[in-house]
């Protein structure tokens, strides 16, 4: 089984011409509601590749709370350590897209805020029996660092967004997940500072405090770098259509590879397929793939 600690959004997005500044209001197109949230998008991944889940979180005692737990019950996530915030509502975030499709984002983090150590004591259970805990960095830290301390498998980070300052990573990072400028931001070098694969595996080693250091890079793959050696998983070619989601995608599915005890190398080969697939269609949720669709890529390539 795999937990995921983390973040639970009701989306709300809204095309638009162009983007209000401030003072401005403009007129957008139709509203949208779609399910999202690093934990919510990453615990769907890896429900969607088969593999049983079970998420730990907070929404509000509201409908988009309703929304969001029927949303994760529909495929299959067990939800029984979701728990409801009675004085904060869910979280959303407000998303509007331009015909470029740059986006501007409003988080609202709501009852995400409240997730707390207490939270992760009591599904003790689930953690010390998953083969792989979760964790992102849309919930407060003290709740991750309880997570990461009580979990009997593989620790996962992903550290977005990054946090600065004396804890920036849970105390048990098995495996550290960022792409390149959160591993830049963690160094608290510029975003765009990495430029080359040299700069990349300098950067992974001279992070403190995670095991192995898997990197993505977009359309250019990852780099896994363990024990200080850098090891490039190539991309998969395919026409990518929409990246939403692509880094929770391939978060999801390495989780499920490192489940089914796969050492990581392969189960870096296993998400990267699986990330790629997801570029291939529009949406985050909506476009995770299924393991008979990771599985018949992977035979096709
Ligand atoms: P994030 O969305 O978190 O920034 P990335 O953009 O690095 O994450 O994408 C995560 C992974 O998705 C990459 O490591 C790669 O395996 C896959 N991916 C992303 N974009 C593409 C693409 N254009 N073609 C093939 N694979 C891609």
């Amino acid at each position: 089984m795999i937990a995921v600690v983390g973040s639970l959004n009701l989306d709300l997005v809204v095309p638009v011409r162009q983007h209000p500044v401030p003072g401005q209001t403009v007129l957008g197109g139709d509203l949208a509601e779609h399910c999202g949230g690093k934990g919510g998008n990453q615990a769907v991944a890896a429900a969607r590749l088969g593999r049983p889940v079970a998420m730990v979180g907070r929404v509000g005692a509201d409908e988009a709370g309703t929304v969001l737990l029927d949303a994760l019950r529909a495929e299959g996530v067990d939800t029984a350590h979701v728990l409801r915030t009675g004085d904060t509502p869910s979280g959303r975030a407000l998303i509007a897209v331009d015909p470029a499709a740059e986006n501007t984002i409003i988080v609202s983090p709501g009852a995400n805020a409240r997730l707390s150590a207490d939270d992760c004591a009591a599904a003790q259970d689930v953690l010390a029996a998953a083969k792989v805990t979760v964790l992102q960095q849309e919930v407060p830290h003290p709740a991750n660092e309880a997570a990461a301390r009580l979990s009997g498998g593989i620790v996962l980070v992903n550290p977005a967004p990054v946090r600065t300052g004396e804890n920036p990573l849970p105390s048990r990072t098995d495996v550290l997940l960022p792409n390149r400028s959160e591993l830049a931001a963690l160094l608290g070098r510029a975003p765009d500072s990495l430029t080359d694969l040299d700069d990349v595996i300098r950067a992974a080693r001279a992070l403190r405090g995670a095991g192995a250091v898997l990197v993505t890079l977009g359309g250019d793959g990852a780099l896994l770098v363990e024990d200080g050696i850098g090891t490039l998983i190539p991309p998969f070619r395919v026409d990518a259509v929409d990246t939403t989601a692509a880094g929770d995608c391939f978060c999801g599915a390495l989780a499920c590879a490192l489940a089914d005890g796969e050492a990581l190398e392969k189960a870096a080969r296993f998400a990267a397929a699986a990330a790629a697939l997801s570029t291939t269609r529009p949406g985050a949720q909506p476009s995770l793939p299924t393991r008979d669709e990771v599985e018949l890529f992977l035979a096709a390539v």
